[in-house]
């Protein structure tokens, strides 16, 4: 059996991987030439490393952890909101969230690939679904090529699943514009974790290397870019507590990655059509407010894998796709939506809000300290199909 698999990132990878691990011969086209994520750091969350345990390199990725303690959330002035205890969430969970750099986990998914494996350099233009009769078919600027299964890992902007739902709106505009940077990490004592106040985030997490990836998040109009977005960094976060004046300082202005945030706010109908599946970004573009994309594309890999994998005809594809899309895509719009809502709450712009929110967190945390964790099972409590 032959698949085809549009885009190297951590959905496409993890599809690819869990396909060829069952005998697949798998193709995966992916238009830049190299294979170098966009972005810097991530967080894999306890059910993105029970995706990756069913591909064998679970270990591999919680090696890269640099710390698995204490985590706050504070405010711009450096009171604590409220912690979350490292060793509770493995009590929990079996896993803490391992932060590490996105190459260092794009490797260890590369890693399983043969080399042979990617058409780099190659976009993918159109498909056709293919059914009962066809295989279906991708359509790159010099071939078309023909496979027993498709997979569309094309990420936001995918063009494939316009090809597929194109009465479909696509993802959009969340209003929410984010920062990352990746710099060295300042002395000094700080917690990990999140910064919230007056509708904006900033994010903290230390790395094993000794780089500390940030992030920020804050509204804005559509599409805006500033000519220094470092200074505009400042401006926005540069009062708030220590180490974030000294992140943003550290930073190499080239190097500041600023991205719109994208969701999907109407759910796709279906996660494949034809011999064609649609997993990722482009099937759930999720505010990034629970950390949860790329684990989401993850498990929508390992999920794919385990329910077509073994069919041996087009009819035993059609019945482990329509498995996937029963099994999936409820799970992503539930993502985007709890996604979106965390970022509500977040980010809320109303002072009373907010009051009431750090309020009633502090007391959370301190009477029922379970509650977070509790609250988080519906997301990283979830296992791999066997
Ligand atoms: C600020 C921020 C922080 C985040 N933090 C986290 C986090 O901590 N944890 C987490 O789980 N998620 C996080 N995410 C979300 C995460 O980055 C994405 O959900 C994830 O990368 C999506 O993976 P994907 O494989 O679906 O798509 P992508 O990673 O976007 O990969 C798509 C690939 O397809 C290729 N491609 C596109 N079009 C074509 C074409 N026509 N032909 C060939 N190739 C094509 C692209 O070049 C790309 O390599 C964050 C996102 C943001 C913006």
């Amino acid at each position: 059996m032959k698949a085809i698999v549009v885009g190297a990132g951590f959905g496409g990878l993890t599809a690819a991987a869990g396909l060829h691990q069952r005998g697949w011969e798998v193709v995966v086209v992916e238009r830049a030439s190299q294979l170098r994520p966009v972005g810097s750091g991530l967080a894999v969350a306890p059910n993105g490393l029970r995706a990756l345990d069913a591909l064998g390199v679970g270990d591999a990725v919680r090696k890269l952890a640099a710390f698995q303690g204490d985590a706050a959330v504070s405010r711009p002035d450096g009171r604590v909101i409220a912690r979350t205890a490292g060793k509770a969430m493995i009590r929990r969970f079996g896993d803490a969230v391992i932060p590490a750099t996105r190459s260092s986990v794009m490797d260890v998914l590369v890693g399983l690939l043969p080399p042979e494996t990617f058409r780099l350099g190659v976009t993918a233009q159109g498909v056709e679904a293919g059914d009962s009769t066809r295989r279906p078919c991708l359509l790159t600027g010099s071939a078309v090529i023909e496979a027993d299964l498709i997979v569309a890992a094309d990420g936001v902007n995918s063009s494939l699943r316009r090809a597929l739902f194109p009465e479909h709106q696509g993802a959009v505009y969340s209003g929410i514009t984010a920062w990352r940077l990746l710099v060295p990490t300042p002395a000094g004592d700080f917690l990990p974790g999140e910064v919230w106040g007056g509708g904006q985030v900033f994010g903290i997490t230390p790395l094993a290397d000794g780089r500390t990836y940030a992030y920020a998040a804050d509204y804005a109009e559509a599409g805006i870019t500033y000519p220094n977005e470092k200074a505009e960094l400042t401006r926005r976060f540069g009062a708030w507590h220590f180490p974030i004046p000294e992140l943003i300082e550290a930073a190499a202005p080239e190097t500041i990655l600023h991205n719109d945030i994208y969701e999907m706010a109407e759910p796709l109908p279906a996660y494949h059509r034809g011999a064609v599946a649609i997993l990722g970004d482009a099937a759930h573009a999720m505010t990034p407010h629970l950390g949860q994309g790329a684990n989401q594309a993850m498990e929508d890999g390992v999920t794919l894998a385990a329910l077509v994998g073994s069919a041996k005809s087009s009819v035993e594809v059609a019945s482990g796709l329509a498995q996937y899309t029963a099994l999936r895509a409820p799970r992503g719009a539930d993502m985007v939506r709890r996604s979106h809502r965390m970022g509500a709450l977040t980010q809320s712009t109303s002072r009373p809000k907010e009051a009431l929110r750090n309020l009633g967190m502090g007391l959370a945390a301190r009477l029922v300290p379970d509650l977070v964790l509790r609250a988080m099972d519906p997301v990283v409590a979830w296992r791999p199909p066997q």
